[in-house]
């Protein structure tokens, strides 16, 4: 579904990706933990395809597509999904326009009919009842004045809506609070299929409490430095980074 060969980025002339390589198959969750500053979001940001990320060397291949020669838009058409690609706040825009629109622009790509209102509305009544959330945020202009949690909350709702066959979530360094932390984890528990996989960038193993991947990954250095089980993720609670510097392949 994707495979990352050998990425190298630079950002602002500095590389900070080295050489990251991912592969990700349907129906997979893996979980891309690190240390702040190691270029995870980076990592997000260039699967997102936004501005500012210079790609020196590497491959991304999203299905049959290469990732890296398609629009944002594209991208999200395709079926992967990144919370982040979303302008963080639009004052005056009511969500729920903003919902539709990103909807029906996704259908339309894929040369579907477009929703009109009422059967949006039904689309975003049923998923609301399946996510147990109320419509409140709909009613707000995009992310105006959301906090933290809110933002999470409003992120797992588009995800809902759009039905991503990839969906990246980075939990940002932040610190949401355990309600939110559930929340995201029982939408994206609820949304676990076999055609669909998740990557979570967390910086913490508490999410993955609630989310229980079957793979972690380290990033570190710009690159996954060490693979395994969710037991991995236990292991970098109690002992840290640290203990992978030693252990540290020679760059390429
Ligand atoms: P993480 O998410 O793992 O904490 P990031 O991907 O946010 O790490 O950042 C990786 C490195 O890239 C950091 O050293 C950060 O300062 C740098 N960086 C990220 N974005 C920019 C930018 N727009 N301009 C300059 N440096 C950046
Ligand atoms: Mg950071
Ligand atoms: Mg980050």
């Amino acid at each position: 579904m994707l495979k990352i060969e050998n990425l190298h980025v630079r950002v602002a002339g500095k590389e900070i990706l080295k050489g990251l390589s991912l592969d990700v198959k349907p129906g997979e969750v893996h979980a891309i933990m690190g240390p702040n500053g190691a270029g995870k979001s980076t990592l997000g940001n260039v699967l997102a395809g936004r501005e500012g990320y210079e790609i020196t060397a590497g491959t991304v291949d999203f299905g049959d597509k290469d990732l890296l020669q398609l629009e944002p838009e594209e991208r999200a058409a395709e079926g992967l999904f990144l919370a982040f690609q979303y302008p963080v706040e639009i004052p005056g825009v009511n969500n729920t326009y903003f919902l539709k629109a990103a909807l029906n622009a996704q259908r339309k790509y894929r040369g579907q009919a477009e929703l009109d209102s009422m059967q949006f509305l039904k689309l975003v009544r049923e998923k609301l009842r399946v996510l147990h959330i109320s419509d409140e945020l709909l009613h707000r202009a995009v992310n105006s004045g959301f906090s933290g949690g809110e933002k999470k909350r409003n992120e797992i709702f588009q995800m809902a809506l759009l039905e991503p066959r990839l969906a990246i979530l980075d939990e940002t360094d932040s610190g949401l609070d355990i309600d939110a932390l559930k929340m995201v984890a029982e939408g994206v528990n609820h949304m676990r299929s076999p055609d669909r996989a998740f990557i979570v960038i967390t910086h913490y193993q508490r999410l993955l409490d609630y989310i229980v991947p079957d793979f972690v990954h380290v990033l570190a250095e710009g690159r996954i430095v060490e693979s395994g089980d969710k037991s991995l993720a236990h292991k970098l609670e109690e002992h840290g980074y640290a203990w992978l510097d030693e252990r540290r392949v020679p760059e390429r």
